[in-house]
């Protein structure tokens, strides 16, 4: 059985602000009180993990067992087709340190060298308590790549990708849009069903 969520507060296990948003706004229904990570300074664990869900795992438990507090971590990142499912967990690392995505965009475009450019969105999310209990789930979004990028609305690989069945990219798309079809949205939805009764 599932462990349900009871408690009032959580942790966004995470220092990217986009994602921090995107999650508490997805949050923000359910009237629990938020924090990031960022806001705790609590210190970013290393990815060493080799799949999302171990990513997942590894920070919300890190988040949890340093703030006391339980911990929401999102893992995820852009696996295309033709590259093995790369750029995938290094999705984060392909924009290196200065974190410049129009980089990494163009990295993608250089891989696939015209190839088709069939490609998903997924999201691992792992919600962690103090006590070490875990609770997992992932979530995914398919559609195609667009070049050049377009868009600002977003964040990381939004401007080039096309989820099935719309003709814009997630960076032009209304963000309560986005959030309706995302890979995160799935495995948000996944979650409610398994630890909040929704
Ligand atoms: P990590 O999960 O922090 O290792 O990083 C995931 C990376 O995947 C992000 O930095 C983005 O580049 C990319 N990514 C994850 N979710 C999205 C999304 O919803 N839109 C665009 N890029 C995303």
């Amino acid at each position: 059985m599932a462990r349900k969520f009871t408690e009032k507060k959580l942790v966004i296990a995470s220092h990217n602000q986009g994602k921090v948003r995107e999650i508490g706004e997805l949050l923000r229904p359910l009237g629990i009180e938020v924090v990031s990570a960022l806001d705790l300074d609590l210190p970013e664990p290393e990815e060493t993990g080799t799949t999302f869900i171990a990513n997942a795992e590894l920070k919300a438990k890190a988040a949890s067992e340093a703030s006391g507090l339980p911990s929401l971590a999102d893992d995820s990142g852009l696996c295309v087709d033709v590259l093995w499912g790369r750029p995938g967990i290094y999705s984060a690392r392909w924009a290196g340190p200065d974190k410049d995505f129009a980089l990494a965009m163009q990295k993608v475009e250089q891989s696939l060298d015209g190839r088709p450019s069939a490609a998903h969105f997924t999201c691992a999310l792992s919600l962690a308590w103090p006590d070490g209990h875990v609770e997992t789930v992932e979530g995914n979004v398919h559609g195609h790549l667009q070049f050049p990028p377009a868009g600002d609305r977003g964040f990381g690989y939004d401007p080039i990708f096309v989820p099935e069945g719309e003709a814009i990219t997630f960076g032009e798309m209304d963000p309560v849009k986005k959030h309706a079809i995302s890979h995160r949205a799935d495995a948000f939805n996944q979650l409610l069903a398994r630890c909040f009764d929704i």
